[in-house]
């Protein structure tokens, strides 16, 4: 295992570029699941995207403080209802601000297997599925903080 570096909005433009569906869990992607976990919890974050680590693949790592989630090629099959929460992100240091969000979604992927699984979140699960896999889509939280809301710690 080995941390990743993650990147920066203000500096590495693969954020916004659309991630590649995984067509075989091999040995290159467990790595890099393995490695996505350990650079997530070295920053204290509650997910990551492949694409925050400078890969462009549809795979993300969560962990809400319930344990650690995997998933390739996640897809939201079911969203439902509506939560406004206080977002950051580890590509945007400094910024939060109010996100509006699904309270539920249920969400199809593979596991680390290669299986379909499907899992349902709702609160901050699926705040962070619907977070994580927007950056798949070069989609990033600051594109959707609900104006005036927006706290830039890093001026205060
Ligand atoms: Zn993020």
């Amino acid at each position: 295992m080995a941390l990743r570096n993650i990147m920066n909005y203000q500096t590495d433009d693969i954020l916004r570029k659309k991630a590649r569906v995984v067509e075989k869990v091999d040995g290159r992607i467990l790595t890099l699941l393995e490695d996505m976990a350990e650079t997530m919890y070295d920053a204290n974050g509650a997910g990551l995207a492949a694409p925050q680590v400078g890969v462009l693949r549809r795979v993300i790592v969560i962990d809400d403080g319930t344990g650690l989630i995997k998933l390739i090629n996640p897809v939201i099959v079911k969203a439902i209802g509506e939560q406004q929460e206080i977002e950051g992100c580890l590509s945007i240091p400094g910024i939060y601000g109010l996100v509006k969000r699904s309270e539920k979604v249920i969400v199809r992927a593979l596991n680390e297997h290669g299986q379909s699984v499907e899992l349902e979140g709702s609160g901050l699960l699926a705040q962070a599925f619907c977070h994580e896999i927007d950056h798949l889509n070069g989609i990033l939280f600051i594109d959707k903080i609900i104006p005036g809301t927006i706290i830039n710690q890093k001026q205060e």
